[in-house]
């Protein structure tokens, strides 16, 4: 091992290191930014160190440098210019080029270097294939469910999914058992097509609104894959790397299941909450028999008076495209002499953040977002509470009625509050698909709107009776 060699795996180490401090930093929202900047970095010192270890060799350098350039500049085009609202299909997208690299890194080595190769190689090179192709095309039909270019066809939804996906993964499993005896042949195609087909087969019958769990996994299928391909090629970094991303996904998918009561099995296969529930859930509105509602004008004047205020946003909030207004709004109230704060439930809207990104967007300050076990303790000295495109995460029946497909999921408690406002266009259902117990009780009333609508009527109120004026 000569120093070039030595330069390269203490870059390598750097990587890791970085890489997990990255991960670690991506838990709080106040980090985030900056950890993205270190795991990014770790990515290039990763090319760096690899580079140093493959000396001399100008052409893989080339290939190398070409290969990280074209890359790179897509991520960045990429990166820049898709809408926020469209970033789990672009999450699914990495997740798939992650799979595809790992697939490709595995074939390349069956193909070409597989004549010495022993067993714990040649397993890795199946793995590899297998869990990297599923990786790539599940995340391929994913992104393609989300943007509305892939539906559900008939078939998913009966039994004959289940034949036709048992029937790829035994091909696939013959495929891998004989792969070892014939590194080039028959097998490894038969592995990548089966492989290939499973992903899309398991991944198209899962509704939209399902999907975000979906890519979560899969984004932790990425990390076994590249895990994988790190056995294969021998590289430590990207087995611990790997590693990390599996466990970090796999431990995502279980924080986002428990958010939803949902059990991983339920969303992969349907089940608990009736299958999948449409994004953006109309329901049933009949079935509420006491239902108070007021004006945009009697809701601002009981956050005139309010000490301390707590916002909820949930997905419609997103869907309305609202959190300008809603940090406009919170600027009066503050001005006024108001406490406010915003209450997070780990699952409200469409993907795990999704909240967080919406209020950064609108320049929210950090501190003034509360995680739902912060938060639940405050409501009963809390005033007003407003309800903004959230449902299902704010329903009590989740702690009180045993017979709700929600019991036992955890929710925020705003009906300890003194008073609640629930913004949303009519009484029709969340994703979950059901009533909400919250909008009969005695301290709730309903504002019927859009929620960038009543937003807008609440500022305009509140200025109208001078607030905001000294502040101005
Ligand atoms: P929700 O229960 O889906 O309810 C959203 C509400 O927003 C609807 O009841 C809808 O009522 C209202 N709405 C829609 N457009 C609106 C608009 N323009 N203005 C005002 N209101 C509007 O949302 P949530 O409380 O955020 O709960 C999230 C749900 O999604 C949970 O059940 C969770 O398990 C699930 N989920 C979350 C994730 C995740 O990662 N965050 C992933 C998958 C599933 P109207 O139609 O009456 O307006």
């Amino acid at each position: 091992m000569n120093t070039l060699d030595l330069f390269g795996y203490a870059i390598d180490l750097l990587a890791v290191l970085l890489l997990a401090l990255g991960l670690k930093g991506l838990s709080t929202v106040r980090s985030a930014r900056s950890a993205n900047g270190l795991a990014a970095l770790a990515m290039g010192l990763a090319v760096l160190g690899l580079l140093l270890q493959i000396q001399p060799d100008p052409a893989a350098w080339l290939w190398i440098a070409i290969g990280s350039a074209i890359g790179g500049l897509l991520g960045l085009i990429t990166a820049r210019r898709v809408p926020m609202t469209a970033m789990p299909e672009t999450v699914a997208l990495f997740n798939g080029c992650g799979g595809m690299a790992s697939l490709l890194v595995a074939v390349a080595v069956a193909l070409y270097d597989s004549a010495d190769a022993d067993l714990v190689a040649l397993i890795s090179i199946v793995i590899s294939v297998f869990v990297g192709a599923i990786t790539f095309s599940g995340s391929i039909a994913a992104m393609g469910k989300l943007q509305g270019w892939l539906g559900t066809p008939g078939w998913t939804q009966s039994s004959v999914r289940h034949g036709v996906n048992i029937t790829l993964a035994i091909a696939a499993l013959v495929a891998g058992i004989t792969l070892p005896g014939d590194p080039t042949g028959v097998p490894l195609w038969l592995l990548v097509g089966a492989s290939s087909l499973l992903g899309i087969g398991v991944t198209l019958p899962i509704g939209g609104a399902d999907m975000p769990v979906v890519i979560s996994l899969l984004n932790s299928y990425s990390g076994v894959a590249a895990a994988a391909a790190g056995f294969v090629v021998g590289s430590q970094l990207l087995i611990v790397a790997g590693a990390m991303v599996g466990a970090a996904g796999l431990i995502l998918t279980q924080v986002m299941c428990t958010g939803m009561n949902r059990s991983l099995v339920s969303v992969l296969f349907g089940g608990a909450l009736g299958g999948s529930a449409p994004v953006g859930g109309g329901g049933d509105e009949a079935g509420y028999s006491r239902i108070v509602s007021c004006s945009a004008e009697e809701c601002a004047m009981a956050l005139e008076n309010a000490e301390r205020v707590v916002f909820v946003p949930g997905y419609g909030l997103a869907v309305a495209q609202a959190q300008h207004a809603l940090r406009e709004l919170s600027k009066l109230l503050e001005a006024n002499g108001s406490e406010v704060s915003y209450a997070i439930h780990p699952v409200a809207g469409r993907m795990p953040g999704h909240m967080n990104v919406l209020l950064a967007e609108a320049d929210v300050p950090y501190e003034q977002l509360l995680e739902m076990d912060t938060i639940n303790p405050d409501f009963p000295r809390t005033d007003v509470v407003i309800v903004l495109g959230a449902n299902d995460v704010v329903n009590p029946d989740a702690k009180n009625d045993a017979q709700s497909p929600l019991y036992g999921m955890p929710v925020l408690e705003v009906d300890q509050a003194r008073q609640v406002f629930v913004v949303k266009r009519s009484l029709g259902a969340g994703y979950a698909g059901i009533k909400n117990a919250l909008f009969e009780l005695p301290q709730t009333a309903m504002v019927f709107g859009d929620a960038k609508a009543v937003l807008q009527q609440l500022c305009t109120e509140l200025r109208s009776q001078g607030v905001g004026k000294v502040a101005a």
